[in-house]
């Protein structure tokens, strides 16, 4: 999990330090707000990969918080975990249809808020809960940066990588050129659009390099996808 963040917003201090102690042994990277106005701010600070979210927060409830996230186009993807103390069904489904992927009643756990959390970023963000990633023939590895395709080993200049990991977490999803360079020369780097075209290029001629077809798909005036079967 090296390298998956995480944002604990949660009150009680000793439940948030705890839940924190747990996934960092886990390799996440963990960080805490204590009420909801900290809470989004944090996540329109710096997007974690999973959002934990108590629902009975101060100044800015764990509902509201879901709605936001999920109202925004750069958060609205992010997994969100609720937590809760109370077990009444009807809160529960109210959670969901707020836009919580999962759920746990308090008392719980934290083996099980882990388990939780892997299963969301399995679910939701494939690419992400570990550290060798693998859709269709494309293998990549994020701690030796090597790629495979079928039995080929596939070789990548560093943007070419980070490209292709962002778009592997999210197979047939079409990224807009200005979303790709968010996600892979951050929003705070002047970079042209054109740049994008110039490494998907790349990216292409070094995945398809043993003919095993384009596996990139360019949707005019829109971005582009990586679609495997
Ligand atoms: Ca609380």
């Amino acid at each position: 999990m090296a390298g998956t963040s995480v944002l604990i917003v949660e009150d009680e201090e000793a439940l948030a330090t705890l839940l924190e102690y747990n996934l960092n042994k886990e390799n996440f990277d963990v960080s805490i707000a204590s009420d909801g106005e900290e809470g989004l701010l944090k996540i329109k600070e710096n997007i974690p990969d999973v959002v934990i979210l108590d629902w009975m927060l101060p100044k800015i409830s764990g509902i509201e918080i879901c709605r936001q996230i999920r109202s925004m186009s750069e958060t609205r993807n992010i997994p969100i975990i609720m937590l809760t103390a109370r077990s009444e069904e009807a809160d529960r489904i109210r959670g969901l249809e707020t836009g919580a992927d999962d759920y746990l009643t308090k008392p719980f756990s934290t083996k099980e808020l882990i388990a939780r959390v892997k299963a969301v970023l399995r679910r939701i963000r494939p690419g992400l809960a570990d550290d060798t990633v693998t859709v269709g023939d494309i293998e990549i590895d994020r701690v030796s940066h090597r790629v495979q395709r079928g039995d080929e080993e596939i070789h990548l200049g560093p943007t070419e990588f980070r490209l292709l990991d962002h778009l592997i977490q999210h197979p047939g999803r079409v990224f807009s050129r200005e979303q790709l360079l968010n996600a892979v020369w951050g929003s705070d780097v002047f970079v042209e659009v054109r740049t994008v075209d110039v490494h998907i290029g790349r990216l292409r001629k070094a995945l398809n390099k043993f003919k095993q077809g384009d596996p990139i798909r360019t949707v005019r005036s829109a971005g582009y996808a990586l679609d495997i079967k």
